[in-house]
């Protein structure tokens, strides 16, 4: 994955990506990333890249030429995905994250501050608007962050070890667009609370079957428009429904509390 961001506050970005599994990455040859300070782009002696908005109003705007110069540079040497970080764009989620993961081109993320940026970046370099969530942050740099991670984590070799990955909330056969079953680490049993029977067979099939379950049963409590449109095996739908219809009260108790 190759990837510039375009930033007013390039420090941010460097601080993220010189640790943890984005540093990995990058050392692994998975990921090649450039951080352009959009001042650079600047023409005038105060490096100006920012202004009042038209028509009144509070907050400044990130003015649209810098962020042009910056990007007209960067399609002289190569073909761009432009993303801009905007709480209007849609929705980042796992499947965008791994679209991303295995995109050719260079992606660049332009990074919005204050009020915004100037509307003609969106009209002219018509960017894939992309938002992390319904809420506003100060700037762009945390969303790209987040998108950047998100990716990262799904091209092969970036983690080490593929299957960290692979069985994920939203991927995976076990989850599948779901939630993730609950995991267990030692000690067997913590403040009498014991591990469900089940991790602790050595069966491996009936315990991707306890994890499918468990998975189905965490996705119904949390997030149950998850469950909308899924392929369910006839089991697996009678499973719900039971659970739905609480027809096992205590078996739902004991799933919430971990137990098998
Ligand atoms: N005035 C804008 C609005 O109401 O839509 C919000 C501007 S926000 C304070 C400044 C910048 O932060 C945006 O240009 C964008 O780059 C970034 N940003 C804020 N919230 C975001 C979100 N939920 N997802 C992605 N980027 C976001």
């Amino acid at each position: 994955m190759r990837i510039e961001v375009l930033t007013i506050f390039p420090e941010m970005i460097k601080s993220v990506l010189e640790s943890s599994i984005m540093k990995k990455a990058q050392e692994r040859g998975c990921l090649e990333v450039n951080v352009i300070n959009i001042r650079d782009y600047t023409e005038d002696k105060h490096r100006t890249v920012d202004d009042y908005p038209y028509g009144g109003g509070s907050g400044m705007l990130l003015k649209a030429g810098p962020i042009f110069s910056a990007v007209d540079e960067l399609k002289k040497k190569d073909e761009l995905r432009i993303l801009m970080t905007t709480p209007k764009g849609r929705v980042f989620n796992q499947d965008m994250a791994l679209d991303l993961s295995l995109e050719k081109k260079k992606i660049v993320f332009i990074c919005g501050h204050y009020e915004g940026i100037d509307e003609r970046v969106r009209i002219l370099l018509k960017p894939e608007e992309v938002s992390i969530g319904d809420y506003v942050l100060t700037g762009g740099e945390l969303a790209a962050l987040v998108v950047i991670d998100a990716s990262v984590r799904l091209i092969p070799g970036a983690l080490g070890n593929d299957r960290s990955s692979a069985d994920d909330s939203f991927s995976g056969q076990i989850n599948t667009g779901l939630l993730e079953y609950p995991h267990y680490t030692r000690p067997a049993e913590f403040r009498k609370l014991k591990v469900p029977r089940m991790l602790l067979s050595g069966n491996h099939k009936k315990i991707a079957a306890w994890r499918r379950k468990r998975t189905l049963f965490n996705t119904l409590m949390k997030r149950p428009d998850l469950l909308e449109n899924l392929d369910l095996t006839a089991e697996e739908a009678g499973f719900l429904n039971e659970i739905k219809t609480r027809k096992f009260g205590c078996k739902k108790r004991s799933y919430a509390n971990g137990c098998s």
